[in-house]
Formats: C-alpha cells, structure tokens, sequence
C-alpha cells in the first residue's frame, strides 16, 4: 500500500470547452489524432497542476482523453458491437426509453493494443506524489454486455464471458504495475443494480438468478487484481449509482444487502463510497467492512455547484466512525466530476473549491501523512 490517501478523488474532471469541442470533432472526422493529442495533453498539465494546488492525496489525469468513464476497453479490445442493453435502467429525471444503448458482447474478446498506457506514461513524470489509473469493472462490462440469445452463442454462460473480460483487465493492470502506477481504481456501476428489485426482476426474467450472479461477479472482479504485490500497489472499487450530468442517477437505497458479501469478499484495498445524499443510506453497513480495508467516504457533491459545510462533512465523518475506526476512513467526492464528455453542471473554480474542501476536512481530521 502506498502512503495513507486520505484526501481522495474519484478520477474524472471537468474537459474545458475547446477541449470537449476537439472531442467531437475529432469523433467526426475532422481533427487530426496529433491535434487533439496535444490539445488533451496542454489541459491534463493544467489540471495535474490544479490537483498540486490544492493538494489533493493522489493524482489523475482528469480521464481528459476520454470520450466517457469507461475509456478506450470497448475499442481496444475486439467483441463489442453497440446495442439495446440486456435490461433498461431507470435514470431519474430521464425517460425509460431514452436509455442509452449498451456495448454487447457479440464475439470471442480480443484484446488488439493496450487501453491505458498513453494515460499512464504522460501522467507517471509528472506526478510528484501517488497518482491513479482507472478502469471500468469486469462485472460492469458483462452486466452491460451480457445478452441471454446473443452473448452465449459466444460464451456458453455470464462465468465464462466474466473470465475472459477478467483476464483482459488483469494483463493491464499488471502491465500498469510494472510501469510503476500507485493506485489502481475499478470503476463499477454494477453493484448497486443489487440494490434495485426493477433490475433484478429483468435478470430473472431474462433467466440470471441475481444470488448467483453477485457471486460470480464478485470471482471476476477478484480475478482481474489477482496476485498483484499490494505492498507496492492501492487497488481500489468506486460503487457508483450513476453521474450521467448532474441531474441522473440510477440506484438507490443503503449498501446494506450488499455489504456483508461485496466488503467482506471483494478483495480490494479501498471502496470509494457514494455518500452524497439520503439516496445512500446511512453508514451502518460499514460495519462489515474487514478492518484491513479503508472506506473513501464520497461526503461532498460533484452534481450540485453548492458547497458543503467543512463542520457538517467533518461531523458525517466522524458518524461513519461509529462503525468503522477513523484510520479505517478518507473522504472524496461522491463521483468523478465528469464521468461523461459534458460532465457535471458544475464550473472549473467550483471543481477546484470542492477539491480544496476534500484537502482542508481531510487534513482536520488526519492531519497530514
Ligand atoms: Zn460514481
């Protein structure tokens, strides 16, 4: 483990205008590779140097070169065909109908060129202090793209197509060990789908038995940080209930059916909790959480521009240990600031104050590492 990350980020950050522009262009056709390279590289300097400002624990690259959370995977591994998802999600404040179309497994994976090392290689000389690289979880991709009467004319079963998605992620993630990354973060809507009774029925009746399921999706996102040297890497898992704008989000309702077998079995150093609002429940169900495992408390909003109170989110914090010691606990924003090309409502000064408002809480309660 790297030293003691108490003022944590969940990874993505705010893409100026120019720079969201040049995405779409270049998606057109119409802006060269080199150009939006640079582009993208001008503005992750800018805003690595924003992270050092505020001093903030551990560095991203803002997930600047991305077109959404989930990065290049679908594109740098072959097998993926866009599509209607296995089962809709309700996004609130948006039509059932409007959902977006999923990337479904339609052919044997294969991986065709790595999907985080340009991300890895510019941000590793310049960051001064641990710096992260995230990924999307191996249970999220086979969630999403797992399609009974499709997927297993390919794979016989949710297993196996799991394990091969698992084992892509692992080859990475040990390439991103070698190369010297600090803290690895998996990304996973999934989980909180368990907390959904509107998704499970759709599995059921689709034919997933969703206690089978939880198990088997627990395996694959074990598989994919298997036998890493954890004295030299943090591997972390953000449970996300959905940051599509400020307005959308998808799952409700406290971790606990969850708790006991997603803390107690997931094999990851750190869980990125989503703890803005009500929608999250309370902190009991920290109270599985095995003592080794930190808890990054996602205490202060990326969807609302308001700020929070320092004395309130210190006083949450200090509830959270109720359940679980204060050396077991750190604090970041819910979720990425933006998890899609748009991102958030929410401007770059008050990116940057919500940022400083982590660092100063988290220094009041920790001091300095
Ligand atoms: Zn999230």
């Amino acid at each position: 483990m790297s030293p003691m990350i108490r003022a944590d980020h969940v990874g993505s950050l705010k893409r100026s205008q120019q720079l969201i522009e040049a995405h779409q262009a270049h998606d057109q056709g119409k802006l060269p590779d080199a150009e939006l390279r640079a582009l993208e590289d001008r503005e992750i300097e800018a805003c690595i140097r924003m992270q050092k400002e505020v001093d903030i624990d551990v560095l991203s690259d803002g997930e600047l070169r991305r077109g959404g959370w989930t990065g290049d995977f679908v594109y740098a591994v072959d097998g993926f065909e866009r599509g209607t998802p296995p089962v809709q999600l309700r996004w609130a404040n948006r039509d059932l109908a409007q959902t977006a179309q999923a990337q479904i497994i339609t052919k044997p994976l294969k991986q065709r060129r790595r999907f985080t090392r340009t991300e890895a290689d510019f941000l590793r000389p310049r960051a001064d202090r641990p710096w992260k690289v995230t990924l999307p979880a191996a249970s999220y991709l086979v969630s999403r793209g797992y399609k009974p009467g499709v997927t297993d004319k390919v794979y016989a079963n949710r297993s196996e197509a799991l394990a091969a998605v698992a084992a892509i992620l692992r080859g990475e993630i040990k390439a991103l060990v070698e190369e010297g990354v600090d803290y690895v973060q998996i990304d996973n809507p999934h989980y909180p789908d368990y907390l959904m009774e509107s998704v499970q029925s759709q599995w059921r009746a689709l034919g997933i038995d969703p206690t089978q399921a939880l198990a088997d999706d627990i395996a694959a996102d074990n598989a994919s940080v298997a036998d890493l040297h954890r004295d030299k890497i943090t591997v972390a898992m953000h449970f996300c209930r959905g940051n599509g704008g400020s307005a959308y989000w998808h799952s409700e309702g406290s971790y606990e059916p969850i708790a006991e077998q997603c803390f107690g079995a997931l094999d990851f150093d750190r869980f990125l909790l989503e703890y803005d609002t009500e929608r999250a429940g309370g902190f009991e169900p920290l109270r599985f959480v095995p003592r080794n495992k930190t808890v990054v408390l996602g205490l202060i909003s990326t969807k609302v521009s308001t700020m929070e109170s320092p004395d309130l989110v210190q006083r949450r914090i200090e509830e959270a240990a109720r359940y679980l010691p204060l050396e077991a606990l750190a604090l970041s924003p819910q979720c990425g600031f933006s998890s899609t090309l748009l991102g958030n409502d929410i401007s770059p000064d008050q990116e940057r104050t919500k940022l400083a408002l982590v660092v100063e809480v988290a220094r009041k309660v920790w001091g300095k590492a």
